[in-house]
């Protein structure tokens, strides 16, 4: 199996290779050449097998350079019960919210209580073998940009990873208290974080720059190091989060929710659209999978371009209790885009060039109707998704975050809009304490507590939500980072961070 561009077909590269330099040299994201297809037969026989043995069935199909036994390796370290807290990291909730039955694909059991944990805990394996195969001795510099969730998954999946050292910006006022805190207490001697004046658009921005600036990979290469992304940019981050999705259908079997080969519907709170994009590519494998239920929060660029055909990101940027979707940006669509164009490089590269220059762009008729087809866009403003909470909670006593509350809005709005009764998984993206603020004030009404694990002790008094010990234990704990930086001095901060004089 090889990987090529969306934005260059020409010239392929080995798995290996497309997970180390993490983008395509001309700009372009790495995508399979082509995808193995899963048969019922298949599906079938994995009904029986572990999360695990699904994974290294479904990874070891996509990356072909590894042995079974590298793959094996991976996935072992990867999803443990000491880090996963069950030997499904990945199980389903079934709830009924406003009438209508929805599982909830609980993705937030890891070390930092975010889906980005999936991925993000195997990603250093996949980068570590990926380097003995192809780094040519050098050591990888892992650039992240993060709208609060990948940064702190990603220092912890990669802390004191031999060989690697890893940077993380997010913007200063676009995460909630306890992300925050959850990075700047990172502990490691290979991470460092600092804060941006900007949102996460400019921190994307700024490190897809410096990632392809030919003068900067020349002084990273000079003192043995190069730069790869844990970014959702990044194949080796898609991957693992397409083995959910299969083994949530395979769970949805084996709990008698559908029968082998009916469809399911999957909703996905979005932001990147990475998340949707590893759904859609499990479809593409053959998964059963009648529509993908895009969730957006007031950031609603994707739900115009579903619904229009037309991408935006000339809009005002809200700020909003769902950080980890204010992204006006959303990388990942360029993998969409490509596919949907029957595979067309120079198209895709044309929409992207457009969205550089102007902002904007519309795609064809032909894609438009491709999209529609199959996937619903919709959006849950700062209300709606407040009073999804406070419903889900007094109907249920279920306690979900504030980006799977857009998703739960969002979902439930297309059934009732639609009628469409198909069994619906919705992911279910971070545990609710990491956004206690919203949460609480969602659930009480009442008077918040000053502080964050106030209000974190509060919520749980409440509800009785168990708080997830990796929480838990940062009450206290000393904040080791405090830089801010213009988006203009990230390069120089990374330089400095490596301890490279220019
Ligand atoms: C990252 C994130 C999202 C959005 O996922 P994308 O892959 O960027 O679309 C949604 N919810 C939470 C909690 C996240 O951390």
């Amino acid at each position: 199996m090889l990987y090529h561009s969306t934005q260059d077909k020409s010239k392929s590269v080995s798995s290996a290779q497309a997970i180390a330099q993490g983008i395509s040299k001309d700009g372009g994201l790495f995508v399979p050449e082509s995808f193995p297809k899963l048969s019922l037969v298949d599906l079938d026989t994995m009904l029986s097998k572990s999360y695990q043995q699904r994974a290294k069935y479904i990874i070891g199909q996509f990356l072909t350079d590894f042995s079974q036994k590298e793959i094996s390796d991976c996935v072992d370290n990867a999803y443990t019960v000491e880090k996963f807290g069950g030997d499904n990291p990945a199980p389903i909730s079934t709830v009924t919210f406003n009438g209508d039955e929805v599982n909830l694909l609980e993705l937030w059991h890891g070390p930092t209580c975010a889906f980005k944990d999936m991925a993000l805990q195997i990603l250093p394996h996949f980068l570590t073998k990926s380097l003995q195969k192809v780094g040519g001795g050098k050591d990888a510099v892992i650039l992240v940009a993060t709208s609060g969730d990948t940064g702190k998954a990603a220092l912890e999946g990669f802390r004191d990873v031999d060989h690697t050292k890893i940077i993380v910006f997010y913007p200063v006022n676009g995460v909630s208290a306890m992300q925050k805190h959850q990075m700047n207490t990172q502990e490691g001697d290979n991470v460092y974080v600092c804060a941006i004046n900007g949102n996460f658009d400019d921190a994307q921005t700024a490190v897809k720059k410096i990632f392809t600036d030919p003068e900067t990979a020349a002084i990273l290469d000079e003192n043995g190091m190069m730069f790869s992304s844990a970014n959702s940019i990044n194949w080796g981050r898609l991957l693992p989060q397409i083995v959910y999705y299969i083994s949530a259908y395979c769970d949805m079997v084996n709990l008698g929710k559908v029968k082998l080969g009916e469809k399911i519907n999957i909703t996905v709170p979005t932001g990147n659209f990475g998340n949707i994009l590893a759904a859609y590519y499990a479809f593409e494998m053959g998964l059963p999978v009648n529509k993908f239920i895009c969730a957006s929060n007031s950031n609603n660029v994707l739900t115009d371009f579903i619904n229009t055909g037309v991408y935006d990101k000339n809009r005002e940027f809200y700020t909003t209790v769902s950080p980890s979707m204010d992204i006006l940006v959303s990388s990942n669509l360029e993998r969409l885009l490509f596919i949907m164009s029957g595979e067309n490089d120079a198209e895709t590269k044309g929409y992207m060039d457009a969205l550089k220059s102007e902002g904007r762009y519309e795609v064809s008729a032909t894609i438009k109707e491709k999209i529609s087809a199959m996937f619903y866009g919709g959006f849950a403003d700062e209300q709606t998704t407040e009073k999804t909470i406070h419903d889900l909670y007094a109907q249920e006593h279920y306690l979900c975050d504030t980006h799977t509350a857009v998703a739960v809005a969002v979902c439930d709005e297309y059934i009732k809009k639609t009628g469409d009764k198909t069994p619906v998984v919705i992911a279910s993206t971070a545990s609710p304490y990491k956004f206690s603020k919203a949460v609480l004030s969602a659930v009480d009404g009442g008077k918040l507590p000053e502080s964050e694990f106030d209000m974190v002790e509060k919520l749980n008094e409440l509800t009785g939500a168990p708080v997830p010990a990796p929480l838990a234990s940062l009450r206290g704990k000393k904040s080791r980072f405090f830089d801010v930086t213009d988006k203009e001095g990230m390069q120089a901060v990374v330089l400095g961070a490596l301890g490279i004089d220019k």
